[in-house]
């Protein structure tokens, strides 16, 4: 049975380090191997709906829009991926659950995971309170303020969101922590599964 997967989706919360973890694998594959892996970021494909149509200004204001609003351009978003993982090794850099004013909205849907077909779910995780320093350190972004609580919280629920996403598609899920000061070493486990 042929069982062709060629994406690896990365997640994990806000601030956690998993744009900065993929582009230090990225560059791993592309030194050993001359190998470039196509990322395709879920927010920025999600951001040139949105703001085509008027709707934000900034990325960061997407996870405030009305949440039928945002799954819909999730929809979109996911397709367009989907069709760019279709024949070619790719990273996708998004979310399990995005942190709405109505609760957590699940960022890998079964319309959506189904669509992707992924080898594997990583799930980037940090220590909380190094994950609340990263946040209110990173003057590039508008990120949330949340208790370190909230933060230990929400890392817990990516997992379950995680779990369920992999059940749909029989993707394996791999956690890697992202420790301060230790990007390469979280790199390095990234490049072992891109290159599995
Ligand atoms: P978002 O979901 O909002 O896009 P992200 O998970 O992609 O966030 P990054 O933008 O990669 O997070 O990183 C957030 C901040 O944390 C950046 O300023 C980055 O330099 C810093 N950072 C990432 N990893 C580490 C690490 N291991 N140690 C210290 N700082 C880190
Ligand atoms: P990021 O740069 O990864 O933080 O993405 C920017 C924004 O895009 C996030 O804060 C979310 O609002 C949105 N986003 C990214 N991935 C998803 C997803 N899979 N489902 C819904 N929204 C997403
Ligand atoms: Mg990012």
């Amino acid at each position: 049975m042929s069982d062709a997967r060629n994406a690896v989706i990365v997640t994990g919360i806000p601030g956690v380090g998993k744009t900065t973890v993929i582009d230090t694998a990225v560059k791993m594959v592309k030194d050993k191997h001359n190998e470039e892996v196509p990322v395709l970021n879920f927010g920025t494909a999600m951001f040139e709906v949105a703001s085509g149509r008027g709707l934000v200004e900034d990325r960061d204001e997407m996870r405030r829009l009305p949440t039928v609003t945002q799954r819909e351009v999730q929809q979109l978003a996911g397709e367009a991926i989907a069709k760019r993982a279709e024949s070619a090794k790719v990273i996708v850099d998004t979310h399990t659950l995005i942190l709405t004013p109505n609760g957590f909205l699940i960022g890998l849907p079964e319309w959506v995971v189904r669509a992707i077909k992924p080898k594997t779910i990583v799930l980037v995780e940090a220590d909380p309170e190094d994950i609340a320093r990263r946040r209110s350190d990173d003057s590039t972004r508008a990120r949330d303020v949340q208790m370190v609580e909230d933060i230990d919280t929400h890392q817990k629920m990516c997992r379950s969101a995680a779990v369920a996403a992999a059940t749909l598609t029989g993707a394996t899920v791999r956690i890697i922590k992202n420790r301060q000061g230790k990007v390469e070493e979280a790199a390095t486990q990234l490049y072992e599964t891109l290159m599995e």
